[in-house]
């Protein structure tokens, strides 16, 4: 049986019945022209887009939080590019050229929205986001592909009443989604947001995060800085600030803020490899993994792997 705020989405879901399980289907993987509409600045290096369709929509708005398009563009960059391994990225050398070049960016906005899809672009020092953003694209064409991916998916199907989502930088969009959704729908999960950045400053989103909180008495979050260790003053009794780490020194963040039933959480972790688990890049550019990320942490303080959903947006 749907409930009625599924039946409100008439559009967004593709689901069938199947052994008495509903399972969504997932969108093809539709290309869709679209409109920059609007420009956000949100953090030096971190920009909100809206996209609006050029041609037909069918398709464009049918996805589930924790989905992301394939953003294709033009852009002008270097034509060759080397790994630097003291700054542990890549830069661009010689004569530029413009060249099309694609990225997936989970998406921001909520399915419930019809006229618009956004997306959140967070420039690592790579090949293609910083040279997007260089440009004023108002008003700009591109191409969106998607919706794709199974990120939240289980989540979405089992109805989970008790999540815990982990986002570091950029993985805050999802869950940006997902608390949007959730009030659209008015369902009555509870989630509890643990965002992770350097910085009071390189926080995505950070207002309306706040605003989100305020819109839910079932809404939380727990804010850490890893590199400055100012902690700001909460206003807001289910607005939480830390500085350092997630779980070190013994703590248990889950507990701390969740209560004594920490381990009913189902567990969302989006952002890149050393937030999820520990996986960062050595010297020479490789692979290596050099600590514990949130999923070992979850893992060994006995949260089943079926509890926990991940997405890595790139190795870092
Ligand atoms: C499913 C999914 C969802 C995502 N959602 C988002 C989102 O919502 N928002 C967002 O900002 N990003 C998201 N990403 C990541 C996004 O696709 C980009 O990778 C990211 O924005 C960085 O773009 P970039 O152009 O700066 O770097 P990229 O060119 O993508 O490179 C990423 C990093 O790897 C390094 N690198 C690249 N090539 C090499 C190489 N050959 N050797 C060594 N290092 C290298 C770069 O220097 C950079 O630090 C998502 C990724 C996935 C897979």
């Amino acid at each position: 049986m749907y409930t009625m705020a599924e039946e409100k989405l008439g559009r967004v879901f593709y689901a069938r019945q199947k052994w008495g399980v509903r399972i969504a289907m997932p969108e093809k993987h539709k290309r869709h022209r679209v409109r920059i509409e609007k420009i956000t600045y949100e953090t030096k290096d971190s920009r909100a887009f809206i996209f609006v369709p050029m041609d037909s929509e069918e398709g464009l708005f049918s996805y589930m939080p924790g989905q992301f398009f394939v953003l294709e563009s033009q852009v002008t960059r270097p034509r060759t590019f080397v790994y630097d391994k003291s700054k542990g990225t890549m830069v661009g050398i010689g004569e530029t050229a413009t060249v099309v070049d694609k990225r997936a960016f989970s998406i921001v906005s909520s399915p419930a929205e019809h006229e618009y899809i956004e997306l959140l672009l967070k420039s690592e020092e790579g090949l293609f986001v910083p040279y997007f953003l260089d440009e004023d694209k108002a008003g700009n064409i591109c191409t969106l592909i998607g919706p794709q991916g199974k990120f939240m998916h289980n989540l979405l199907e089992n109805k989970e009443k008790l999540i815990a989502c982990w986002s570091s930088g950029s993985g805050i969009a999802s869950t940006i989604s997902l608390m949007q959704y959730t009030l659209d729908m008015g369902l009555d999960s509870k989630i509890i947001v643990f965002d992770s950045n350097r910085t009071e400053d390189d926080i995505i989103f950070y207002e309306r995060i706040k605003r989100l909180v305020s819109e839910s008495e079932n809404f939380y979050a727990v804010f850490t800085d890893t590199k400055d260790n100012k902690i700001p003053i909460s206003d807001h009794p289910r607005i939480f600030y830390r500085s350092g780490r997630f779980w070190v020194n013994g703590e248990n963040p889950l507990e701390k803020y969740a209560g004594s039933n920490w381990r009913d959480y189902f567990n969302t972790i989006c952002g890149s490899s050393s937030f999820i688990n520990g996986r960062t890049r050595d010297k020479q550019g490789r692979s290596v993994k050099l600590g514990k990320g949130i999923e070992d942490h979850l893992l060994e303080a006995g949260i089943p792997q079926s509890r926990i959903e991940k997405d890595q947006f790139y190795l870092l």
